[in-house]
């Protein structure tokens, strides 16, 4: 099977821009990578150069083509997916970029953000938007850039400015400045966009003063976008299919049914659950977003994120130097009968959802004489999957059906033995699909979806399948026991303020 069509997938990260051109069947022919530098101005600042991102796009994208060893005429679409929230304006008249991208992470807004929620403002936000004011998102970043770069809100009231996420600021590059839009789940992701009307919103852009002149059209996620042009890889391309990151993780892992659900272990860890056509508020502040939108029907999603997981892995490398390569965890695990009582919270940076302490900070507990790397090592891979089953609570706690399997990916889950124990502590099957990148494949599906390639998203469906499947293989008294010791090393590390 396959072979008979070819997909480029464009996957814009927040440390590389790569590509992977795919056949039919959804086999990876040809890949390339470049790292992207991260740009820190100041304390708590992040910028990327989208020029920088502009020539790594083109560059990788050659080279996966002709890895795979197919001429761009074959091609019959390329899909965008990339790191959602960061914010670049450009000036219409020659694509110019009017600063550096602004990256999701950066925190340079937090007194506005701070002043917003003062002002009474975020019941609003969270009505329209499903979001949660915080410099996490596009808004405020836009407006950062209004006010600080010279003549920049007189360019763009006078319509010489448009905005994008990562996406758009491409799209409009590819098209050579033809085309001006971004997808419903980007667009879900900036703070001024209604999910439920699926329009900008009006009264949001009048908080945060941002001219709607600026913005780009919002379409399906598999839409005519228009196509990359002939001189930039060889031959036009249609561009049929976009989605921000982790929803175009949600689409590679079909999770196309309410009470699916899938996880993506990276640097931190991002669960999307479909809810379907209900935009589900959520109690414990896990956010309300957009999965899909296709043929103008949208299908919600509630997410939930974890600041740290690979992370953790990465400071026990390089910051404790304990181990050599992230894969020697898997071993150590294995070698152990359990962690004896140790517990490692990786709230290097806080903790995110549910419970959103960002004062809050790491700590191993439970050491006695006989704890050793070992010992913390698996400590911090068992953290993940705590983290995780705080997450699917909160997400129960919020009326969302019980969901038959997890399905997971990202870096991390090429470790078995996390797999397995994952599926242990939430006592639910733990699918991991052959291609783990499935944040390209997503984006694969969804042009080919436009372009006939796949006749619906049953036709998808089909093509996932899993390399693994963890059955949860722990009897119910261990499985209390380590979680209830687990809520008692969150309770100690967030204090007697955060303790509940
Ligand atoms: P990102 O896309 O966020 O850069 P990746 O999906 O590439 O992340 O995953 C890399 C992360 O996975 C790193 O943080 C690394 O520590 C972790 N990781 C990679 N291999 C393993 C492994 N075998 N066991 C545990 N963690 C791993």
């Amino acid at each position: 099977m396959g072979g008979s069509s070819y997909l480029l997938a464009i996957d814009q990260g927040t440390t590389s821009t790569r590509a992977i051109l795919f056949d039919d069947a959804c086999t990876p022919l040809g890949s390339e990578q470049i790292e992207l530098p991260q740009i820190y101005p100041r304390d708590g600042w992040v910028e990327h150069d989208p020029e920088e991102i502009w020539r790594a796009t083109g560059a990788v994208c050659r080279s996966a083509i002709e890895k795979a060893n197919i001429k761009a005429s074959e091609i019959t679409a390329a899909g965008i997916t990339n790191q959602r929230e960061t914010v670049v304006l450009w000036d219409r008249r020659n694509g110019k970029p009017i600063h550096n991208a602004i990256v999701w992470q950066d925190r340079r807004t937090a007194e506005t953000c701070r002043k917003l929620i003062e002002g009474g403002h975020e019941d609003l936000v969270r009505e329209r938007t499903g979001l949660l004011i915080d410099p996490y998102f596009s808004g405020t970043k836009i407006a950062w850039l209004l006010d600080n770069v010279d003549g920049a809100r007189e360019a763009a009231e006078s319509g010489q400015l448009a905005f994008g996420t990562v996406d758009s600021f491409l799209l409009w590059r590819l098209t050579g400045g033809r085309v001006h839009a971004t997808d419903a789940t980007n667009a879900s992701r900036t703070l001024i966009f209604n999910i439920h009307t699926q329009d900008w919103d009006d009264e949001l852009l009048d908080l945060l003063r941002i001219p709607r002149g600026i913005l780009p059209e919002v379409k399906d996620n598999a839409d005519d976008f228009g196509v990359i042009e002939a001189e930039l890889l060889g031959a036009e391309i249609p561009i049929a299919g976009i989605a921000g990151d982790q929803q175009a993780a949600t689409v590679g892992q079909a999770c196309f049914e309410p009470g699916m659900i899938k996880s993506t272990y990276g640097t931190g860890c991002f669960v999307v659950l479909n809810t379907g056509k209900t935009a589900v508020e959520s109690k414990n502040r896990l956010l309300t977003t957009v999965a899909y939108r296709l043929n103008g029907k949208t299908t919600y999603a509630i997410e939930g994120s974890i600041f740290v997981a690979g992370a953790a892995i990465q400071w026990l490398r390089d910051g404790l130097k304990v181990i050599g390569h992230a894969s020697e965890s898997e071993g150590l695990a294995r070698g152990l009968e359990s962690t004896e009582g140790v517990y490692l919270v990786p709230a290097f940076i806080g903790l995110g959802a549910p419970h959103w302490e960002p004062s809050a900070r790491a700590a191993i507990l439970g050491l006695s004489f006989g704890a050793g790397i070992p010992h913390i090592v698996r400590a911090a891979l068992e953290s993940v999957c705590y983290q995780t089953r705080d997450l699917m609570r909160a997400m129960a706690d919020d009326g969302a059906a019980a969901p038959t399997a997890l399905r997971v990916d990202g870096g991390m889950v090429a470790n078995d033995w996390v797999v397995q124990f994952l599926s242990d502590v939430l006592d639910l099957p733990v699918e991991r699909p052959a291609v783990i990148e499935t944040t390209a494949v997503g984006c694969a599906f969804l042009a080919g979806l436009k372009t006939g390639v796949y006749g619906s998203l049953e036709d998808i469906s089909e093509r996932w399948k899993p390399d693994r499947r963890c059955e949860p293989a722990m009897d119910e008294e261990t499985r209390k026991r380590l979680y209830a010791g687990w809520l008692d090393a969150l309770r100690r590390v967030r204090g007697p303020s955060g303790a509940g």
